[in-house]
């Protein structure tokens, strides 16, 4: 059987120096574990405009498209600012994602009990936090037409984004919602506006249909978007796996990172749908931007990029164990009072990118002995 093949798009700022520590997780799987996998690595963003005059070129389309899983950086910075908007760093990533049809975006909220004060909730709210946030990506109110400003009569303007959802793409999400909940707490709460919406209360009906068909064994409740926004922060505990639409998830998933104190600490997965061969295209990147504040400066937190790669095996490649095995090693670094500057509190230990990927390594070694 051929290995599977990963493409690294590192991209700018601190991509590099982050992919650069999750290489060496990967290589301490293919020599601790033998776990070997075809990396190829390329340009993109910035880095592939300076080299090609384009944030992504054709032949690193098709890369994307002929891989089984990609691992990327970030994208971006003040260098840029006056690209084109076509070929800008930006636009590589939404490229990527309308071409795949990365539709389901997971960002899970978790909170290491050694990180829990530097949350913004007590302590007790957000310690052992452990939700899975599913956003729909690729439809709703940032893609639907008509969207356009026009001029009226009487000069004033006028401004439309059009919210539409149809059931294939609610049914695509629900489905990889309830699929997720059964590997975790097995509970899927969905979440829309059906009180004021016509596209809330299509969600709402066919996430039911698609729960009453297939999935009876998980629990589904249903809540809408602004009570939810409240109960994310009153008792943010009570969710599992939260399951909404585009819109509501780009801003639910940002509540929810903030409970976690750090966004250097945050990986996402987008996923598309399993095609007939079994393979489905897959993204795995931090939260986090390029941070060009602090590029360069070996400084920047590179676990949100490490457990990025630990999505990655847990759900293009099955590897429920080894993604296990780097979270619980992240876990014990922190445990250890281990801290890059983000993280840094009194009494611990401050070390640079390269020293919090040493001492992930040893906790992986030290775990796996
Ligand atoms: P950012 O996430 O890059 O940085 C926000 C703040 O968090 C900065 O102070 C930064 O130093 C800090 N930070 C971020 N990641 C960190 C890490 N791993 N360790 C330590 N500190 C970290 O967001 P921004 O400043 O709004 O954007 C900077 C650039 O990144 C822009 O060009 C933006 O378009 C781009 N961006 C790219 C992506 C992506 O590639 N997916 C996402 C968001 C922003």
């Amino acid at each position: 059987m051929s290995n599977k093949k990963i493409l690294v798009l590192a991209g700018d700022g601190i991509g590099p120096e982050c992919t650069g520590q999750a290489l060496r997780v990967v290589d301490w799987f293919a020599s601790k574990r033998a776990l070997k996998f075809d990396l190829t690595e390329d340009l993109v963003g910035g880095a592939a405009y300076d080299a090609h005059g384009t944030s992504l070129t054709d032949e690193t389309m098709q890369k994307a498209i002929d891989t089984d899983a990609i691992l990327f950086g970030s994208v971006g910075g003040p260098k840029w600012d006056g690209v084109a908007r076509d070929v800008r760093p930006e636009n590589s990533l939404l490229r990527i994602r309308k071409k795949l049809d990365l539709f389901a975006n997971l960002r899970p909220a978790t909170v290491f009990p050694a990180l829990a004060e530097a949350s913004s909730l007590k302590t007790e709210l957000v310690s052992g936090l452990d939700i899975m946030i599913l956003r729909e990506l690729t439809g709703g109110v940032y893609f639907g037409e008509p969207k356009e400003i026009t001029t009226q009569a009487d000069g004033s303007k006028r401004a439309i984004d059009s919210q539409i959802y149809t059931t294939q793409e609610i049914e695509r999400a629900a489905h990889v919602a309830f699929d997720l909940a059964r590997k975790r707490d097995n509970r899927v709460c969905s979440v829309e506006k059906s009180n004021v919406m016509e596209t809330g209360v299509l969600w709402r009906e066919v996430v039911t249909e698609v729960h009453k068909a297939s999935y009876q064994d998980v629990e589904l409740s249903h809540m809408l978007a602004d009570a939810c926004a409240m109960q994310l922060v009153r008792a943010p505990k009570q969710f599992d796996v939260i399951v909404t639409d585009n819109l509501f998830g780009d801003m639910l998933s940002d509540q929810a990172a903030m409970l976690t104190g750090s966004i250097g600490m945050l990986p996402s997965a987008s996923l598309g749908a399993v095609d007939d061969n079994g393979r489905r295209p897959a993204l795995y990147e931090p939260c986090h931007g390029s941070a060009p504040d602090i590029a360069g400066q070996g400084v920047a937190n590179p676990l949100a990029q490490i457990l990025s790669f630990g999505m990655l095996l847990r759900y293009s490649f099955g590897l429920s164990a080894e993604a296990d095995l780097i979270e619980a090693a992240v876990a014990q670094v922190l445990d250890r009072g281990v801290r890059t500057p983000d993280i840094m509190q009194p009494g611990m230990k401050k070390v640079s990118t390269d020293g919090m990927g040493d001492a992930v390594l040893d906790e992986l070694s030290a775990l796996a002995a």
